[in-house]
């Protein structure tokens, strides 16, 4: 753990400020308000910018200094910062049209060649989803219920076997695990790693002197990719514990 204050620190979203695809909690949001006041941060998750906004902006206090807060949707592949009350795109890595179709295809192979997914079964809301700078496989489907997303695969094994069998067809593409159902595909070179690059350079920001929270750091997490750049990480096993180092944070401040 750093000995100051980080300048900038970077938050992964489900598992880590909030519930997969729940809102942060009230506490959490008063935790949030506080650390924005004393420092840049940045929430870098592979969900799409209007969950972002659902599962945390629309939950901050009111007077929240938004001008502090980066949000980066799509696992990195876009940023967005405040100006004049909206949030005003700074890049975004789309895939083109042709680009997602391939992406598509091979995720609709993968599944069935795994026998992880029967396309004709009903899912709750479409398993293919496309966030513009991602295409993004949700086994059950975009809407399922926590419950159900959690006992899927809590080993990771269903999603090793997908990530693998999407990544051999995509050769050109970045491929990674993403929530507790999801497969997430980029364009190469775009992950986590590549939206810390960005930020930190954008705000002048030496990654040494920022750092990355994230429940999934492990080998093959989906925070992994923090561990290619400068920053300090910090694992988590929980909001709760995030909680815990916001005010360990902001007890150094
Ligand atoms: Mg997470």
């Amino acid at each position: 753990m750093m000995q100051t204050m980080p300048k900038l620190i970077f938050f992964d979203l489900d598992g880590t400020l909030a519930e997969s695809k729940a809102p942060i909690g009230e506490e959490m949001a008063a935790l949030l308000e506080e650390l924005l006041r004393q420092a840049r941060v940045c929430v870098v998750s592979g969900g799409a910018l209007s969950q972002f906004e659902k599962q945390v902006v629309a939950r901050l206090p009111e007077h929240a200094n938004l001008g502090h807060l980066y949000l980066e949707p799509t696992s990195g592949a876009a940023l967005y910062e405040w100006q004049n009350g909206l949030w005003h795109k700074v890049y975004e890595e789309r895939l083109s049209p042709a680009q997602v179709t391939e992406i598509e295809g091979a995720m609709r192979i993968a599944g069935t060649e795994t026998g992880l997914i029967d396309w004709a079964d009903a899912s709750h809301g479409e398993r293919v989803e496309n966030r513009g700078g991602q295409v993004s496989l949700s086994a059950l489907g975009q809407k399922a219920p926590l419950a159900l997303k959690r006992e899927w695969d809590p080993d990771k094994a269903k999603r090793r076997a997908l990530r693998d069998a999407i990544a051999k067809r995509l050769p050109a593409y970045a491929v990674h695990m993403g929530g507790l159902t999801t497969i997430d595909v980029n364009r190469a070179g775009v992950d986590k790693a590549y939206g810390i690059h960005q930020l930190c350079e954008r705000l002048h920001v030496a990654e040494a002197d920022a750092l990355y929270v994230g429940d999934e750091l492990e080998a093959g997490g989906n925070d992994e990719a923090a561990f290619r750049t400068g920053v300090n990480t910090r694992a988590v096993a929980s909001p709760r514990e995030t909680a815990a180092v916001i005010r360990e944070l902001l007890a150094k401040g």
